[in-house]
């Protein structure tokens, strides 16, 4: 790599922001953060800055305003709040990378304001492509912009495709299976928060973390790698792999495969994200295939994890209905962390949202937002959560 790549990281205080600063201590010389945003967590944010030294620090949330700007006074580093901020920011001439590390729909807008920039794409935020896969992906063509994946699975088919020439016929995104594995669905009707949020092999944020549980993550990813590769659903496969070794496979028009492994580690498809097309040296730790007794790989239990069906249907349905999947996906994840409904009733709150809200076959970015607005209201209703 000829020039220090400079990264705005949206998202820093979260667990792939986290991550991706300590990427970026590990190669000073290579990488220079130039943009911090967080949402709420104001100590970490202020510490980040301090040991980071960025130009600019966005605290989305307002009410956080005043305590980062007067902790960041003594050193020059300029401090916005708003999510408008956040998308002004990404023109600014001292960022060539931004890390895409929030969480949901609120990434879409900094996506799209980053792209337009002419800003290179390290695309962790899965939701953004589920939302709108078309428009974003259609801009950054058009833009000649480089759409990067963090997401390992994705991380994994972007590595297998390297120097190829042909398309994949078909590719296999790998899962866990998450802390329910091999439960019914009847049992799994009255599991704990906590038990949800003890994932086998990652550890990571709250919202994530649920969506293993229910596996709808893996149907947000089967999305996700239709856009990110131009698939349709019916060459993207689920196999759950529970000792998380093979990252995913790709499978080319000969019948040749090609797979990704390691071990477990997020901070591998950060840094290849950071550094491609360079691959770096890292001290992560070694797969050792002496040690390893057997990979195994099943079929996911499609009646025990109904969101897998759900994020098919949806994706085959096209248009807006995604971004309902989506929306619906959002508000019962976090009635679920907040007690208001069971494990169970997660898929029921997504299944009815796609049943009755209005279907647009071409949505553009104004009515994708009008679609999340009224998809949250009405699954907060459903949950009775306070609208
Ligand atoms: P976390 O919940 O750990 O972190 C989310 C981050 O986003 C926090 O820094 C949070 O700030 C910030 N944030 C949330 N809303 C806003 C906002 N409106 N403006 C600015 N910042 C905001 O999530 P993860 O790091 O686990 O996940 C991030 C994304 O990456 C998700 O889309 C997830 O699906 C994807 N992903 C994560 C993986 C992982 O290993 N964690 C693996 C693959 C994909 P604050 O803390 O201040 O509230
Ligand atoms: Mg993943």
């Amino acid at each position: 790599m000829k020039n220090k790549r400079r990264i705005a990281i949206l998202g820093s205080t979260g667990s792939i922001g986290t991550q991706a600063l300590e990427v970026i201590s590990k190669y000073p010389d290579l990488f220079e953060v130039t943009v911090l945003a967080a949402n709420n967590n104001v100590d970490l944010l202020i510490q980040q800055s301090f040991k980071f030294r960025p130009d600019t620090v966005v605290i989305t949330n307002p009410d956080h305003y005043n305590t980062v700007s007067s902790a960041l006074d003594p050193i020059d580093i300029k401090v916005y709040t708003g999510s408008e901020s956040l998308c002004q920011v990404m023109e600014m001439e001292t960022i060539d990378m931004v890390l895409i590390a929030m969480v949901g729909f609120s990434g879409l807008k900094p996506t799209i304001s980053a792209i337009n920039a002419g800003k290179a794409i390290a695309l962790a935020n899965k939701e953004v492509l589920v939302v709108a896969g078309q428009i974003v992906t259609e801009l950054a063509n058009k833009m000649r912009v480089a759409l990067l994946p963090v997401d390992s699975e994705h991380s994994a088919i972007f590595q297998c495709l390297v120097g190829e020439l042909s398309n994949p016929e078909k590719i296999y995104l790998t899962a866990s299976g998450g802390p329910f594995r091999g439960m019914s669905i009847d049992s799994m009707y009255d599991v704990s928060v906590n038990q949800a949020l003890k994932h086998p092999k990652w550890t990571m944020g709250d919202k994530i973390t649920i969506d293993s549980a229910t596996m709808m993550n893996k149907g947000l990813e089967v999305i996700e790698a239709k856009w990110l590769f131009n698939l349709k659903h019916e060459q993207i496969d689920i196999l759950v792999h529970p000792e998380s070794i093979v990252h995913s496979m790709v499978q080319f028009k000969d019948g040749s495969l090609k797979a990704q492994m390691g071990i477990a580690d997020m901070r591998l498809p950060i840094q290849y994200a950071f550094s491609f097309p360079t691959r770096l040296e890292s001290d992560y730790g070694r797969l050792d295939f002496h040690d390893l007794s057997s990979l195994t790989f099943e079929a996911p239990d499609r009646t025990a994890f109904p969101c897998i069906d759900l994020a098919y249907t949806a994706i085959a349905k096209g248009g807006n209905m995604p971004c309902i999947l989506n929306a619906a996906n959002e508000i019962a994840v976090s009635a679920f962390l907040n007690g208001k409904i069971n494990f169970t009733s997660i898929p029921e709150v997504i299944e009815k949202c796609m049943s009755f809200s209005p279907f647009d076959p071409k949505p553009d970015y104004d009515s994708l937002l009008e679609t999340d607005q009224f998809v949250r209201v009405k699954a907060m209703e459903y949950c009775k959560m306070q609208t």
